[in-house]
């Protein structure tokens, strides 16, 4: 697990953050361990300096390319269903983006491996990873619907991104006892599913509305 080199990072106010995760709190957000790494993470290096007064407003923020830096609620959310079977080892997270997700993840599990198909913004993510020594994280360009598996099995495997159907390669890669916390479905309709590998019984559980990007295919240089 890596602990974040804060020097020089500069912070917003310690009440608008904790203004934060009480409302992370009254949405029902209640492992005490997502709620310190979100109240601690500098969500702020993560945004277009534009935009970086809105860091800790519980809103999805645009990063460029069409995509979004998740909503604070939805970050939390998915982390707790992730760690809620124990501690992790490895994870492998599709959907590096903005490297938020990613950097709270390396505080909690002792790997991450964390995919992006678009390569200017796994370029600054891995600047921004850095500039916080979060160190047990490994990128890779590319299409993160196959996962990574070479790096594979994981016990735990988070996409940010929202395919159509749960891609058979993310299950294949879940490691006995492993779950996969994944939005499916369309612009329309989506839902936060979880899905778990018990005695290699594939388990599929339906938790909430979601609203994220699709996830595509191919990658953009
Ligand atoms: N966790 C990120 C969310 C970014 S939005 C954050 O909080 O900043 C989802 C990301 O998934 C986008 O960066 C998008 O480019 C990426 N993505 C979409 N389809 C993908 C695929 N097939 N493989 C890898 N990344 C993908």
């Amino acid at each position: 697990m890596s602990k974040l080199n804060l020097a020089g990072i500069g912070m917003t106010s310690q009440r608008t953050r904790d203004r934060l995760i009480h409302r992370l709190i009254e949405q029902g957000i209640q492992n005490i361990d997502v709620l310190e790494v979100m109240r601690t993470t500098p969500r702020h290096i993560f945004l277009d300096e534009a935009l970086s007064h809105r860091a800790y407003e519980d809103s999805a923020l645009p990063i460029g390319f069409q995509q979004t830096l998740s909503q604070p609620y939805i970050v939390a959310r998915m982390t707790e269903l992730l760690l809620a079977g124990g501690p992790l080892k490895r994870v492998l997270e599709v959907g590096t983006g903005s490297g938020f997700q990613t950097t709270v993840l390396a505080q909690m599990v002792d790997r991450v491996y964390s995919v992006e198909r678009i390569k200017p913004l796994q370029d600054k993510a891995r600047q921004r990873l850095q500039l916080l020594g979060a160190h047990n994280v490994h990128l890779k360009h590319a299409d993160g619907g196959f996962g990574w598996p070479q790096k594979g099995p994981f016990d735990g495997i988070i996409s940010t991104a929202a395919p159509q159907q749960v891609p058979q390669e993310l299950i294949d890669q879940l490691a006995p006892g492993g779950r996969l916390v994944i939005p499916v479905g369309d612009d329309n309709r989506q839902d936060l599913m979880l899905v778990t590998n018990i005695d290699n019984e594939i388990e599929l559980t339906v938790v909430e509305p979601a609203f994220f990007v699709p996830l595509k295919s191919g990658l953009v240089k």
